[in-house]
């Protein structure tokens, strides 16, 4: 479980006190929730008692639905028989297939073959560093063009031994399933899935939402603060998950280019968009690609996936695009806003 998780949910916590009074119609609703091997922490306004019960009930439906290893969930049946028909799993491929068309294959949900040989993900065979050769053959089943969809848009099939994880890009869908259960029935909700966090409406006093940005180098610290509604701000870092073998570290956003563990001087990469699907998979997308091809990709995709950044590359110097942050100056950072 992230350690990061907790300290960001109690500083939105810090946060969303300072909403002000509070008559019924702004009353918030909370619930914590243990899925996706993260603790969510969900507060809607508006609403009534069944909003977050079926909230819950979809975000265990879909952590059974997409658990790569768990016997019976869609991407088991998907991975072992090399087809099955999963609404979600249609949705989310044809969402990860835009999106590895998009990166150029920097993000691609058939990397699955290669964090397993690397002991990354559920039932993975102990970590350590593969070697060459297994990691070039695993690498032949990795790429867009082993996946495809049944026209009737149920049904997903997979060229075997070629393998899917939706670890990169399950917490947004999550966010987007949510946001359209919530939709007409709610007046505002902050979703922290584990410190990926979406903010629907306004706060009850019609003011955006304050959203803190967790500080990689020190859980106890913030980047800065970000104001904004209806927007999701996904945060994927090397410093997340990893193993270390003879002193050197190895963390678990691949390079598909390499079967390799990103190293492109990435520490952490935020991502700030209004589809949490995208936030969520450009976050890994950026750690791949750097930070110059993040900005090169940020104005590719302006006009249609606008997003904003902000990254913390080696040495501590962090760069952002986003007009609604606001750094924490007293950091050991070097701050440049990127035009
Ligand atoms: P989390 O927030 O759960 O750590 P991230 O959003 O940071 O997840 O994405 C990392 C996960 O994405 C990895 O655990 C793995 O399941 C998957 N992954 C790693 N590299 C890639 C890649 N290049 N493309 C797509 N998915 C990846
Ligand atoms: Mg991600």
């Amino acid at each position: 479980m992230k350690k990061y998780a907790f300290v960001l949910i109690s500083a939105l916590c810090l946060l969303l006190a300072g909403c002000g009074a509070r008559s019924d119609a702004s009353a918030a609703r909370s619930r914590t929730v243990f899925a996706m091997d993260t603790v969510m922490n969900l507060t809607v306004y508006g609403g009534n008692e069944d909003t977050l019960r079926v909230a819950e009930e979809e975000l265990h439906r879909l952590d059974d639905a997409l658990a790569r290893t768990r016997e019976g969930s869609d991407v088991y049946t998907l991975n072992h028989s090399g087809s099955v028909r999963s609404i979600d799993a249609a949705r989310l491929f044809a969402r990860a297939d835009e999106i590895a068309a998009a990166t150029d294959g920097a993000f691609d949900v058939t990397i699955a073959p290669v964090l397993a040989l690397w002991g990354f993900g559920e039932n993975a065979d102990g970590q350590h560093v593969p070697d060459a050769g297994a990691i070039a053959e695993a690498l032949r089943y990795v790429g867009r063009e082993h996946v495809s969809r049944g026209s009737d848009g149920v049904e997903v099939r997979l060229d075997l031994p070629a393998q899917v994880d939706f670890g990169g890009i399950a917490k947004g869908y999550a966010a987007m399933q949510l946001s359209n259960i919530f939709s007409s029935t709610i007046t505002g909700a902050v979703l922290d899935l584990g410190g990926d966090v979406c903010v629907i409406g306004k706060k009850p006093d019609g003011a955006d939402w304050r959203i803190a940005v967790k500080d990689p180098a020190d859980g106890e610290r913030f980047l800065g603060v970000l104001e904004a509604s209806d927007i999701c701000v996904m945060t994927s870092g090397v410093y997340e998950r990893y193993f270390e073998e003879n002193g050197v570290r190895y963390h678990h956003i691949i390079d598909p280019r390499t079967g390799w563990p990103a190293d492109n001087g990435i520490v952490s990469a935020t991502v700030i968009c209004r589809d949490g699907i995208w936030a969520d998979a450009l976050a890994t997308a950026l750690c791949v690609l750097g930070a110059e091809s993040a900005e090169t990709l940020r104005q590719s995709l302006a006009e249609t996936m606008p997003f904003d950044y902000i990254l913390v590359t080696d040495g501590n110097a962090v760069r952002y695009t986003c007009a609604g942050f606001t750094p924490e100056k007293t950091g050991p950072y070097s701050y440049e806003q990127v035009s």
